[in-house]
């Protein structure tokens, strides 16, 4: 099922919390406030560290429980233009791992191949918080948003064909032109 706005993964986040509650595993558990707080003061050797994101005012942010499944940069100039830097770099978690509060504007971008991207950004500040692609199963967000000069750098570099020369990417990562 694609995801057509913001409410769409709560829908599915709180109706995965429901189904999932008290569980030791899956994303139910960490879905839901209520029992987190009752759980507290004895954490699961599971638990998955939490990521916060928002826009620059604030109004739309989210959490992504537990580490991301790809952390990537784009060169292309399509990820130029959307992110006003010379390139993109992000985060992609599974959907239900993400929560998403306050509202968001939707662009999408049609690649080259046909493909679609919805770009999910404050209607007031701007700021793109989140977006996705293909059938919508994995949230991109920027990794900026984090605010976070801790989070893990990139392990995939790709458009390289369109990056400026003094760029660098990080040791190890994979290129791809
Ligand atoms: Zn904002
Ligand atoms: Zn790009």
């Amino acid at each position: 099922m694609r995801v057509t706005n913001p409410r769409d993964v709560l829908t599915h986040a709180a109706r995965c919390a429901h189904e999932n509650r008290g569980q030791r595993e899956g994303c139910g558990t960490r879905a839901d406030p209520a029992f987190l707080a009752q759980n507290r003061a004895a954490p699961r050797k599971t638990a998955m560290p939490d990521h916060h994101a928002a826009c620059s005012c604030g109004q739309l942010s989210l959490v992504a429980h537990g580490d991301p499944i790809r952390i990537s940069m784009c060169h292309c100039l399509a990820c130029q233009r959307r992110t006003g830097s010379t390139y993109g770099a992000q985060a992609r978690f599974p959907r239900e791992d993400v929560e998403i509060v306050g509202e968001s504007t939707e662009y999408v971008r049609i690649g080259d191949h046909g493909d679609a991207a919805h770009f999910h950004f404050c209607p007031r500040c701007g700021a793109t918080v989140y977006y996705w692609t293909d059938d919508g199963s994995a949230i991109a967000v920027p990794v900026g948003a984090f605010a976070d000069p801790g989070f893990p750098p990139p392990r995939v570099s790709v458009w390289e064909v369109r990056r400026h020369p003094w760029v660098s990417v990080p040791d190890g990562a994979q290129r791809r032109e």
